[in-house]
């Protein structure tokens, strides 16, 4: 993982997640309160404006100051999830290097599970996490065994497709879904679709640099 690459996962994220507006928000709406779009979007406008800023900087630097950033800009449940998802990334990238990809696989299941502990969540509590929990290991997994990048790739972007679906049939016990009991159940968690959104974008832009 290149700063390059970082900037350039930004702006393509940026702009899938205005593109996904409507079902991101009215899934937050559903089973939340309507915010999720709203407080992705900052956090996706907030990366972007930051390319000046970030473009000299080295990867681990640049992903810990876009954590730095995010704990102030984005609200909610998921503004600090997100945060500490990219600081534990920065430590583990300024640790052990992000050139390969057992590397990049690493740093973001350091990633993940800072979210599991800031959260106090796991899988299959209909959260953002039943994407990424299964999206890690299979990145852990297939990176270890030296998958080929194009099928790795398509792996990790099915993997997200189905921990998204999964969260359908879910009762929450995490988050503001979780006051809905049994209501929740037949609606997509928010941040599981927003998560999955941002995988499927960046598995794609891998799949061209
Ligand atoms: P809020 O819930 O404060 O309105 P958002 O709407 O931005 O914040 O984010 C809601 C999403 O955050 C949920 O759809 C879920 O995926 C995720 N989430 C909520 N609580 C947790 C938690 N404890 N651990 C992991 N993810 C969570
Ligand atoms: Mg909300």
């Amino acid at each position: 993982m290149k700063t390059e690459f970082i900037l350039l996962a930004a702006k393509a994220v940026n702009e899938a997640i205005l593109a996904n507006e409507s079902e991101i928000e009215s899934l937050d709406r559903e089973i939340g309160d309507g915010d999720h779009f709203i407080n992705m979007k900052r956090g996706c406008t907030t990366i972007v404006a930051m390319h000046g800023e970030l473009t000299m900087l080295s990867p681990d630097a640049a992903l810990q100051r876009i954590g730095m950033k995010l704990l102030s800009t984005i609200g909610g449940a998921s503004g600090p999830l997100i945060a500490s998802f990219f600081m534990a990334m920065a430590k583990t990238v300024k640790e052990q290097g992000a050139e390969t990809l057992p590397e990049n696989a690493a740093a973001f299941a350091a990633g993940v599970e800072a979210i599991k502990s800031r959260g106090k969540a796991g899988l299959g509590e209909k959260t953002m996490l039943d994407v990424l929990i299964p999206v890690s290991r299979s990145f852990t997994q297939l990176s270890a065994e030296g998958v080929a990048l194009p099928e790795l790739l398509d792996v990790l972007k099915a993997a997200a497709e189905q921990g998204m679906l999964s969260t359908r049939d879910m009762i929450a016990t995490k988050g503001r879904a979780a006051f809905l009991g049994e209501r929740a159940i037949g609606h997509i968690d928010p941040g599981a679709r927003s998560s999955q959104v941002i995988i499927s974008t960046i598995c794609d832009l891998a799949a061209i640099q």
